[in-house]
């Protein structure tokens, strides 16, 4: 070591490190944006937002003029920052935690001058880390590594999204990991079910280079199907669309065999800024949607803040006991108009540049839907005589996750376009389930008869009105509950870009009518387990190339 530096100059080496920082992360940016879209840019954005917030410099520069090195400043205000997030126990900060250490390891590596990615070994084409951070993930090759396990993060982590929008497997949260594997081990990552094995014996081994044969032959024959339509043997019709937020794939919208967005969660752009953004800017992003959708329909949901989705700009920090039950969603919209009046501006002015139709979330009864129907009614004048360019003719449908609005769907269906059903939500709401505890994760059952027969009951609602009815929910991209959701009368799906083609599948080889048989029987089962042993003589269907 050196002589001690003053803080003059200490403060200069640190602000040439956030510099040099936020130059990678701007080349980051850029080079995400050229592979993707704006939603997994705008992770660095965010990123480098951090570093010049003021709030951030000025702790930073405390620490320097009490003669602290740069090193240890850094370490010492994020590691506070990081203290803090970790803390609340909510997975969407736990995220915003994995972007600071993110930004931490970067400091650092500036100021130590070389590099410093914590303990990272590729073992045959294994990345092991302790944790990955998304610009790790951005940077990964999925040519080079062919899986991912990691010490912590969870599943909806942004570094654990963006891997697997890469279409790399990975597996997170496998305690020690990096302490167990000896140099040189072989290793099996199954991301699917989420299994690691080191060193395995003969027999998985062959089993698994069985499963990847079969998996090559199944993604050659599942790729020739994108530009297939998703039609039963007996021509049922489902339109499959993709579900995008974060993270888009928007640019291989097509081929991921989708036909549109049935599912565009606004949330992100709100979530990153420490304000609103405001019309314009909403407009730029929905208008780059919309045009990257090269003409396949996107279907924007308003703002569906609070619950699981907290958002900083708009101090939800006030603490309700039910947080689910609160104020949230379409509730929050209603109660400050002025966001609702802007997002729907923003999508009007976008529908000038192709087609897309709006989501309303979390509608509980009939007022909520005709007050939205009247404030987007004055927006629309309003666009008319401002001689701004928008289609008139936008549909605007109501998201089914409330128990209340199953019941009430025979009405409901009168103020809507099209109803797109919430399963994640509707499972939660309608089994009294917190649908991010894991420790009443068991009770958290899309297949429990309750859910099936609301399903069922606003399926029948749409379909005698005429109108589409989709699933939206997690349960869409599974392609083994596809015959049973078809049988329900879903005339749409939305999910994942990657279960599409697996969805596709399964859709073109069954019959409606024994769909609908299948529906029926489970409609009748008293168990989500007699539900899931009807299902089972379809699972052939998952693996059968020849179709
Ligand atoms: C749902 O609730 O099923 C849904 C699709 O919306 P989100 O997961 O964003 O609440
Ligand atoms: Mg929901």
């Amino acid at each position: 070591k050196g002589k001690k530096e003053s803080p003059r100059q200490s403060w200069r080496r640190l602000q040439e490190s956030i510099r040099k920082t936020s130059a990678d992360l701007l080349r980051l940016e850029k080079r995400l944006l050229r592979k993707f879209s704006r939603q997994e840019s705008d992770i660095f954005y965010s990123h480098r937002m951090i570093l010049s917030d003021k709030s951030f410099q000025k702790k930073l520069k405390a620490l320097i003029a009490r003669g602290m090195g740069p090193i240890e400043t850094v370490r010492d205000v994020i590691g506070e920052y990081l203290k803090q997030f970790e803390s609340i126990d909510d997975p969407h900060f736990r995220e915003r935690a994995g972007d600071l250490e993110d930004i931490r390891q970067r400091l650092m590596e500036h100021l130590i001058g070389n590099r410093l990615r914590g303990k990272k070994e590729i073992l045959e084409g294994i990345l092991l880390a302790e944790t990955l951070v998304p610009s790790d993930a951005a940077r990964l090759d999925p040519k080079a590594i062919q899986g991912i396990v990691t010490e912590r993060g969870g599943v909806t982590s942004h570094a654990a999204i963006l891997a697997r929008s890469l279409g790399i497997p990975a597996v997170m949260g496998v305690k020690e990991i990096t302490h167990k594997v000896p140099p040189g081990a072989i290793m099996i990552v199954d991301g699917d079910s989420g299994n690691v094995f080191i060193n395995p014996p003969k027999e998985i081994l062959q089993e698994y280079e069985r499963i990847q044969d079969q998996q090559v032959g199944r993604l050659v024959h599942l790729q020739a199907l994108a530009h297939f339509p998703a039609e039963t043997q007996d021509g049922r019709r489902i339109i499959l669309e993709a579900n995008v937020g974060m993270v888009g794939g928007l640019k291989n919208l097509r081929d991921s065999g989708a036909e549109g967005v049935g599912l565009y969660r606004t949330e992100y752009p709100f979530m990153i800024r420490k304000r609103l953004p405001n019309e314009e800017e909403q407009y730029q992003i929905y208008r780059q949607v919309v045009e990257e959708a090269a003409g396949l329909p996107v279907t924007f949901r308003t703002l569906d803040a609070g619950g699981d989705k907290p958002i900083a700009s708009l101090d939800l920090t006030h603490t309700e006991a039910n947080p689910f039950l609160g104020y949230r969603s379409i509730r929050l919209c209603l109660a400050q108009p002025e966001i609702l009046k802007s997002q729907f501006r923003a999508f009007l002015r976008a529908s000038a540049h192709g087609p897309l139709r709006i989501l309303i979330p979390m509608i509980s009864g009939v007022e909520e839907i005709q007050q939205v129907r009247v404030i987007f009614g004055q927006v629309l004048d309003d666009l008319q005589n401002e001689n701004i360019p928008h289609n008139p003719k936008v549909a605007i449908g109501i998201m089914i996750e409330v128990p209340s609005a199953v019941q009430m769907a025979p009405i409901l269906i009168r103020h809507a376009d099209f109803f797109s059903i919430g399963t994640n939500d509707l499972t939660q709401y309608t089994l009294a389930v917190d649908r991010n505890n894991e420790r009443v994760a068991a009770f958290f059952d899309p297949l429990h008869p309750a859910v099936l027969n609301s399903i069922a009951r606003v399926c029948q609602v749409a379909n005698g009105a005429g109108k589409p009815v989709g699933v939206c929910g997690e349960m869409a991209g599974d392609p083994l509950l596809a015959p049973l959701l078809v049988g329900l009368g879903v005339t749409e799906l939305s999910m994942i870009p990657v279960s599409l083609l697996a969805v596709k599948d399964v859709i073109r080889k069954i019959r409606a009518d024994d769909a609908s048989t299948l529906a029926r029987e489970c409609l009748g089962a008293a168990t989500s387990s007699e539900v899931r042993a009807r299902l089972e003589p379809y699972r052939h269907l998952l693996s059968d190339q020849a179709g």
